[in-house]
């Protein structure tokens, strides 16, 4: 018998039939590197029983667990504390910032830049809005479509695609190969 089953008996000693653990014995007189690693298996078994592991006091996963909530609950709060803070400080910016626009603009202070600016930022809402309609209408063309086809239909789309592009290759290969013959 070879090496490998006896290191798995050594492994799993306990579970071994009387006949099974004579037999590893018999291998063990004989075979010096098995015996070697009984004996490391031994040394480990015996840094482990002198290992003094503590005991986890009772009630330590429902305390883990809260302590883990709390974590959870603060970081959510701090999270969303950051994102309101951040968003007021913008919306704060944008209109002390609009604000100066229009003051200077009112008073007759139109420097070239605050018209550069203030068309600059009509022109980005204009393109913010167009992309929005934009976006809103392929949202609702594409969750009538996905609610119009049902899926079968979808799969022989596919399926039809897939051959179309075959097809296509096909017909490229071959034209590529009858432009090279006609070129020769
Ligand atoms: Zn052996």
């Amino acid at each position: 018998m070879s090496h490998l089953q006896f290191e798995r008996w050594l492994l799993d000693s306990e579970g071994l039939s009387g006949e099974q653990q004579r037999a590893l014995e018999a291998h063990l007189e004989a075979c010096p590197r098995c015996r070697q690693m009984q004996a490391g298996m031994r040394g480990v078994e015996a840094l482990f029983g002198t290992l003094d592991l503590p005991e986890p006091r009772p009630g330590f996963a429902r305390r883990w667990e809260m302590r883990l909530d709390a974590y959870l609950r603060a970081e959510r709060d701090r999270r969303y504390r950051r994102q309101v803070g951040l968003s007021l400080f913008v919306l704060l910016v944008a209109v002390v910032g609009l604000a100066v626009v229009f003051t200077l603009q009112l008073v007759g202070v139109t420097a070239a830049w605050v018209d550069v600016l203030v068309g600059a930022l009509y022109r980005l809402f204009a393109v913010l809005s167009v992309l929005g309609a934009w976006q809103n209408l392929f949202s609702i063309l594409w969750k009538a479509i996905g609610h119009w086809i049902p899926p079968v239909l979808w799969g022989s789309l596919f399926a039809m695609a897939g051959a179309l592009s075959a097809l296509w290759l096909g017909w490229l290969a071959r034209w590529v190969t009858l432009s090279r013959r006609v070129s020769l």
